[in-house]
């Protein structure tokens, strides 16, 4: 799909540094790949606070419901930290998610060859690492109700949270992995604690039954503390992890030290297709980093890798997405690197200095194929 409209939420902190290399690709692929993006720009979370006093405005969640994607940079900073609940940046960002069901999160937790020596694991055990990370978003034990703190009336205090699962709920974001793992190595750990909780019993009977209308694809099962220690043993015995949003918060940042850095790594969330049409915000995992914003020190890459995945999932342009990905290890083996993944020895490059060299990789690459 080469007509698209995009949705730009710079958001934050680093977040507008960043998402003005992203321009400069997106602009990159006009100029050189025939894209015509119509692009909107909009303020999320604190900005959006500043400008129209809630975190997210009417209009700009009418622009979201609207457009062929979003992309964000990221959200919140102390100057928000005295902000009421929920007009804080953080809260903007979930209603958008919320409204938008977006119930797929993908987080893909992928070695580049050049940074597999900045892995907290040995190099052989993460070097060539693929993995996707494929969290339910929407509702789970961060949704449940009841929760609460409570004083009963002998005077104890408690507090509870409740895992609730509908089977539709299981079913949709298992579907999804068993379609994200035949366009990827064939197999789907299906992850959960059956072993101990209800929730687990009826998501490990469901990832069975959903499983038998995808024969060509391997599923097993695992409980999720033996993922946990399989991740950091052997991971790459894993392609698609498909598990619940409380396991899928913890497991996913697990991953993401595999493979170096917070400032490399994109995200996606998905929602249903309906009518042809799948709801989508791509966005790097790490936050605002209040502590290096302005300065020009952000590493984009994080951001430029989510719309990598944007042109995969929304724009079904892969050979697009493969280039800006091959784009992105040249500029690594180059020995181009931002502060936060600079070798020592190696004088690291500003944010814009990032983008340029990203600009000339591609353009390399455009021209030997
Ligand atoms: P953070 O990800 O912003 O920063 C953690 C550390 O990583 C910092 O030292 C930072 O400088 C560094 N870092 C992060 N991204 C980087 C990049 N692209 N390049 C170079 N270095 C990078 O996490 P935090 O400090 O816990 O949170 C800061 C703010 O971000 C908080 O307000 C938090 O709520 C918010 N946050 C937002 C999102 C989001 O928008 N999705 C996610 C996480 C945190």
């Amino acid at each position: 799909m080469k007509d698209a409209s995009i949705l730009l939420l710079p958001g934050d902190g680093i977040g507008p540094e960043v998402v003005t290399e992203l321009r400069k690709v997106m602009d990159w692929f006009s100029s050189n790949r025939g894209f015509n993006f119509t692009i909107h720009e909009d303020d999320l979370g604190g900005a959006a606070y500043d400008r129209y006093g809630t975190p997210l405005a009417e209009e700009t969640l009418a622009r979201a419901k609207q457009v062929d994607a979003i992309v964000m940079g990221s959200v919140g900073g102390p100057k928000w930290d005295n902000v009421e609940r929920h007009l804080r940046p953080e809260a903007g960002l979930l209603t958008l998610r919320k409204e938008l069901d977006l119930f797929a999160n993908l987080r893909p937790a992928t070695c580049r060859p050049a940074l597999a020596s900045a892995s907290s694991l040995r190099e052989e055990l993460v070097s060539g690492l693929d993995i996707l990370i494929l969290r339910e978003l929407t509702a789970g034990v961060y949704f449940g109700e009841p929760r609460g703190i409570e004083t009963l009336a002998d005077g104890r205090r408690r507090a509870l949270d409740t895992q609730v699962y509908f089977e539709s709920e299981i079913e949709r974001l298992l579907h999804a992995g068993f379609e994200l793992a035949g366009k990827r190595n064939g197999k789907v750990h299906s992850v959960e604690k059956a072993n101990v909780m209800e929730t687990g019993v009826f998501w490990r009977e469901i990832a069975t039954r959903v499983g038998k209308a995808y024969p060509e694809i391997q599923l097993e099962h695992m409980y999720a503390d033996n993922c946990a220690m399989q991740l950091v043993r052997a991971p790459k015995q894993f392609d698609v992890i498909a598990t619940d949003n409380l396991f899928g918060d913890i497991l996913s940042d697990c991953a993401a030290m595999l493979t170096g850095s917070l400032g490399m790594l994109p995200s996606a969330s998905l929602g249903a297709l309906i009518d042809g049409k799948r709801a989508a915000l791509y966005e790097p995992v790490h936050g605002s980093a209040p502590d290096i914003a302005g300065e020009g020190k952000a590493n984009p890459l994080a951001t430029v890798l989510s719309f990598a995945m944007c042109l995969r999932y929304s724009l079904d342009s892969n050979e697009e997405a493969d280039l800006l990905e091959k784009a992105v290890d040249q500029v690594l083996d180059n020995n181009i690197r931002t502060i936060d993944i600079a070798a020592s020895g190696v004088d690291p490059v500003s944010t814009s200095e990032m983008g340029q060299a990203l600009l000339t990789a591609l353009d390399s690459l455009n021209h030997s194929q």
